[in-house]
């Protein structure tokens, strides 16, 4: 397998470990698997903030993916599975241990058989959609502008215009964290609002989803108009979608609306004009800056009208 930069010495046990993996891997595992070394992060994720993962593989094969995961236990190496990055905050100390993606060829393909979508978990969720629609299958269309991969939309049972990834799935495979691979029908699967538990600790492989027979004009039109209500109520620059669950009293975004804070600034990042649940990073935001533009809205929430506001985007890294 390949190695992508020089591997420089770190000092202490953990970094001692990690440069004992990452030695391991590049010489056990296939040449279909990447290992990048101190890789930044805001690279890997939509707002395009996030210092150096210490060690990322991007694995080509359930078996490389497998060898990884036992490799990194044996070592008390602390791993994580990354997506497309769209939910994630990550700090600017970034990330240490190892991080896991399935962004290569094997985990990133779909195939149709009938009304059944089978795809990788390291697919996007925008391919999906387009794939159902070219072949007419209708119920899919709401996961065209979410810009995630299937993987993290299990984890994070996404959704939007009143339809959500577990309305749709079928059967699921995932790995757990000694390695072994299983499958279950979705329906023995517990899910609940924006979460699946199970990928706490496995990693989603791969998905059946269900689509409904239909035409690809239909499913066209369909899309279309959900993509165009998108673009009007959400803005182009780079962010990690909704910053904020919604409290029970109104929508995160009213209530920013509300306190007045649209369009505030901290170093690059700015509380969004278009919509006031999102802050986007114009150009050289720092984490230290999301974080203190998410404090900052907290604290005015609670402040002025007692709100308690909990993050819906994952904040993780040093
Ligand atoms: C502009 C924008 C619009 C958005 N709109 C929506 C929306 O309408 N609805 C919505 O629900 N979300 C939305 N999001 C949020 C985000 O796209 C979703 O939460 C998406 O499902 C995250 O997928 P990801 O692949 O990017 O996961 P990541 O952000 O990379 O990871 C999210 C979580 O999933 C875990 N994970 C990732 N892959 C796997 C895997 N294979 N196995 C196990 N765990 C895994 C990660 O460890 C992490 O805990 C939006 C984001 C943006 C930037």
């Amino acid at each position: 397998m390949n190695t992508s930069t020089t591997f420089e010495r770190q000092t202490g046990s953990v970094a001692r470990s990690v440069d004992d993996l990452a030695e391991w891997l590049a010489r056990h595992l296939s040449p279909s698997s990447h290992l990048r070394l101190r890789e930044p992060m805001s690279r890997r994720t939509t707002l395009r903030v996030g210092g150096e993962a210490d060690l990322l593989l991007e694995a080509g094969t359930e078996a490389d993916l497998a060898e990884a995961v036992r490799a990194a236990r044996s070592r008390g190496v602390p791993w994580m599975v990354l997506g497309r990055g769209s939910n994630l905050l990550v700090r600017d100390g970034g990330i240490r241990g190892l991080v896991l993606t399935l962004n290569q060829p094997y985990f990133s393909r779909i195939e149709v058989h009938g009304v059944r979508l089978h795809c990788g978990a390291g697919a996007r969720l925008k391919d999906l959609s387009a794939e159902a629609r070219r072949c007419g299958l209708g119920g899919l269309e709401f996961l065209g502008g979410i810009p995630g991969s299937v993987g993290g939309a299990m984890r994070m049972n996404a959704g939007a215009w009143n339809a959500a990834v577990f309305d749709r799935l079928d059967r699921l495979r995932f790995m757990s964290a000694e390695g072994e691979v299983q499958e279950l029908p979705a329906a023995q699967v517990p899910f609940s609002y924006r979460r699946c538990d199970l990928f706490r600790n496995h990693i989603a492989l791969a998905a059946d989803f269900v689509g409904e027979p239909s035409t690809p004009s239909e499913v066209e039109a369909r899309a279309r108009d959900l993509n165009e209500r998108r673009w009007k109520s959400q803005p182009a620059a780079p962010s990690a979608g909704c910053i904020f669950k919604n409290p029970a009293a109104l929508p995160a975004g009213r209530l920013v609306d509300e306190l007045g804070l649209k369009g505030t600034r901290i170093g690059g990042a700015v509380v969004s004009d278009v919509h006031g649940n999102f802050i986007v990073n114009e150009g050289g935001a720092t984490a230290a800056d999301v974080l203190a533009l998410i404090e900052l809205i907290r604290t005015r929430a609670r402040e002025v009208r007692g709100i308690e506001l909990e993050t819906e985007v994952e904040i993780i890294g040093e």
